[in-house]
């Protein structure tokens, strides 16, 4: 299998390079190791099925004030926003012996943005933009060779086998963490393979618990469903109600990875029941469903070293890539932007970063690893 660029990872980062590099008339190879698109952007039904109008269990919120390119491509593609429910009073738990406090917040600057149906809009949207025969789902890359001007990649499918792709340009739209754990032929500078593993995947240490109702009872208690936590097992909570009207609230836990795992996923939904019958009242005991999606124990986002936390990513000058390889390879997932590290909009600009050094290279007619 031959191809002009290969694109490691078929998040928003490798969705929107294969869009770019489209358009542009230049033909690339995707390779996604999951069996769906999206990486991190995660929407599913209230019965854990992808849908076009359902609840985020990855990304939710953007801001388009600070994030106008992100804000740009949404309404290239068609997609419907709305403002994140925060109207009504804010509860926060101190002390689990002390009655809940309630308090009316001030406005949120800048407004959180929500995109109808869910962010998985935003993978569908562009996937209908990429020709489907560039797409290789259940395919993960393993190794990558170095030889003459071009690249191997060594990919294993998830029935067993393996293939060869040979590519002239490859961008690694994933985790810098994820990339240090590939091989690689000539090896990585040592300082490059530092800087990937030092690199925190943003939110990977985290999960999503959501459970949704009839109706969004809270609501008409003059509540806006947003609630901080020192008690736990969530920290800080929010109405998830979708833009269709599907009544939901989520929270992120304060509990940490290990203590999830240990606790065990029915008894860890359990106790988040019991938090929102303290904060919202008895009929938060009774969902029509829950969703629960743990970040830090899913290896295609998460290494054990984000288990305990990271911090943001922050903007490097610095190369992502030195030696023989930055020839050859451009980092692209949202972790490498320069510009909004970490978030959705950082997958976009770091796209598109990736894609003008990879287009820059091709011209180049004389490209040697040793240059
Ligand atoms: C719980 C949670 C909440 C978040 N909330 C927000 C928010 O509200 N707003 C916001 O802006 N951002 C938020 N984020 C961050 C946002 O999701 C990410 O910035 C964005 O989705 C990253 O996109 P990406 O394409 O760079 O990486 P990813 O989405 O991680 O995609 C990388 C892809 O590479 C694939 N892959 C990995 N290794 C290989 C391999 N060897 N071979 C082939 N494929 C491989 C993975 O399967 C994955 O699909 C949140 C994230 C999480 C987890």
């Amino acid at each position: 299998m031959q191809t002009e660029v290969a694109i490691i990872g078929g998040g928003l980062a490798g969705l929107y390079a294969g869009k770019l590099l489209h358009s542009r008339g230049i033909s690339f190879t995707l390779i996604e190791a999951r069996e769906r698109l999206g990486g991190r952007i995660l929407t599913r039904d209230e019965e854990g099925t992808p849908t076009d109008d359902g609840f985020d269990l990855g990304p939710s919120w953007f801001w388009p004030e600070i994030q106008p390119r992100l804000a740009a491509l949404v309404h290239e593609l068609g997609l419907a926003t709305f403002s994140q429910h925060n109207e009504g009073e804010v509860i926060f738990e101190r002390m689990s012996r002390e009655t809940p406090w309630r308090y009316r917040a001030t406005q949120q600057e800048p407004q959180s943005l929500r995109i109808a149906g869910g962010t998985g809009m935003l993978i569908r949207a562009l996937e209908k933009q990429i020709p489907g025969d560039s797409i290789l789902v259940g395919t993960r890359v393993r190794q990558m060779i170095l030889a003459a001007n071009e690249v191997s990649l060594s990919i294993s499918k998830v029935d067993g086998t393996a293939h060869t792709l040979t590519a002239k340009q490859v961008i690694a739209a994933v985790p810098p963490r994820l990339l240090a754990k590939l091989a690689f032929s000539p090896g990585m500078d040592s300082v490059t393979e530092q800087r990937w593993k030092e690199t925190a995947t943003w939110m990977a240490p985290h999960a999503k618990f959501f459970a949704i109702y009839e109706r969004a009872f809270w609501r008409d208690a003059g509540l806006s469903g947003t609630a901080q936590s020192l008690v736990g097992p969530l920290g800080e909570i929010h109405d998830a109600t979708t833009a269709s009207g599907k009544a939901a609230l989520f929270g992120f836990p304060s509990v940490g990875a290990d203590a999830r795992a240990a606790m065990g996923e029915s008894a860890f939904a359990k106790s988040c029941l019991e938090q929102f019958a303290r904060l919202y009242g008895p009929e938060a005991r009774h969902p029509r469903a829950t969703l629960f999606k743990d970040w830090a124990a899913d290896s295609l986002t998460a290494t054990s070293d984000d288990r305990n936390g990271g911090t943001h990513p922050k903007p490097f000058a610095a190369p992502w890539v030195n030696g023989d390889w930055q020839h050859f390879l451009s980092l692209g997932g949202s972790e490498t932007s320069g510009t909004e590290p970490g978030y959705m909009a950082g997958a976009v600009s770091a796209a598109e970063r990736a894609v003008d050094e990879v287009i820059q290279r091709l011209q180049l007619t004389d490209r040697t690893p040793n240059k």
